[in-house]
């Protein structure tokens, strides 16, 4: 990896908590070139390429993918508890697959900071979670897998629509609350002795209600709340300024060799990606003048959910398994 790689590596774990991507300041000689060149290229010509690219059609392949994947894990939970199938019994917090323990990363951590020890049963099926999310991507169990991140893609279409309508306004929260929340559900457990967090996360509260097809009141009105709330005020509020399972899912994304892969020749910096990405700090890399290589790996909190890559006319972005192969 090139020193300049390596400084934007250490910027975007940086960004995954809060802070704003900054200008970098090293590129590499080979990525200066490129940057050059484009430069030098005649604005004529570039503004006609990229209409071209703009007209051609848009797919939906991996958003497809992806849908399908969620809902056929969702509905796996579904079928194992009406059939009583045992494939895959439990909910999303803490499930068994065909007899491995599944549990949650961040339901096993309030659990252990709830009870003040370490649940050496808990750890196991926590490891399970840790190398599995390790190897498809860390985040990708939002976008893959999550049950409320499907019903927030569809809130958030209904906001694109009123917006470009001008009817709402999308109203940003400084990022760094989600990393504030992760501390402050965690010292909630810690104080209380319960799971506080498990009582309100969308995920749970939607995950249960599917499986077991009932949901209190109260959890109907908040989940509701978040969704209208989504809506009307801030894009992808709880996803994005909130979720303490996304921030953890991140942190393990640090070290996934999937991941989707920048090429900086092909783009035309028309920024189609950034406007469909849950998490467009991520995609700092694709503003004019930005990358630091010719190849530069998007950062670890990365949804994996494919939509840039569908998005992207030029095909400059790409999944990828580090150190191995092209996938698309
Ligand atoms: S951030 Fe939280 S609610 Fe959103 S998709 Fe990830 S786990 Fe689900
Ligand atoms: S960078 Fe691409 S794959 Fe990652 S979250 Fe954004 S749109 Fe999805």
């Amino acid at each position: 990896m090139s020193e300049a790689l390596r400084r934007r590596f250490k910027e975007q774990i940086k960004a995954m908590f809060g802070a704003e991507p900054q200008k970098p300041a090293l590129i590499e000689e080979r990525a200066q070139k490129v940057h050059e060149l484009k430069r030098l290229t005649n604005k004529a010509e570039l503004a006609a390429a990229k209409e071209a690219h703009r007209a051609r059609a848009k797919h939906h392949r991996w958003r497809n993918r992806r849908w399908l994947t969620l809902i056929l894990v969702n509905l796996l939970f579904v079928v194992s508890f009406q059939l009583d199938i045992q494939i895959l019994e439990g909910a999303l917090t803490a499930s068994r697959f065909i007899g491995f323990h599944l549990i949650d990363l961040n339901s096993a951590l309030q659990v252990m900071l709830a009870h003040k020890h370490i649940i050496t049963n808990l750890l196991i099926g926590t490891a399970t979670v840790a190398v599995l999310w390790l190897l498809l991507g860390g985040r990708s169990f939002c976008s893959w897998v999550c049950p409320y991140h499907l019903l927030a893609e569809w809130a958030e279409k209904i906001h694109l629509w009123l917006a470009a309508k001008k009817l709402v306004v999308d109203q940003p929260i400084d990022r760094r609350l989600r990393s504030a929340f992760w501390v402050v559900f965690a010292l909630l457990a810690l104080l209380t002795g319960y799971t506080v967090y498990e009582a309100i996360s969308p995920t749970g509260i939607v995950s249960r209600t599917i499986i077991y097809g009932a949901m209190s009141l109260w959890a109907f009105v908040w989940v509701l709340a978040l969704l209208v709330f989504e809506i009307f005020f801030v894009r992808r509020a709880w996803c994005r300024y909130a979720c303490p399972i996304g921030l953890t899912y991140g942190v393990i994304g640090i070290f996934s060799p999937l991941r989707i892969k920048y090429t900086l020749a092909t783009c035309f910096h028309e920024g189609e990606c950034r406007k469909v990405c849950l998490v467009p700090h991520v995609l700092d890399t694709v503003i004019k003048g930005r990358a630091v290589d010719i190849e530069v790996p998007i950062g670890p909190d990365c949804t994996r959910c494919g939509l840039c890559v569908d998005v992207c006319p030029t095909g400059s972005l790409k999944f990828d398994i580090k150190g191995l192969s092209k996938l698309m």
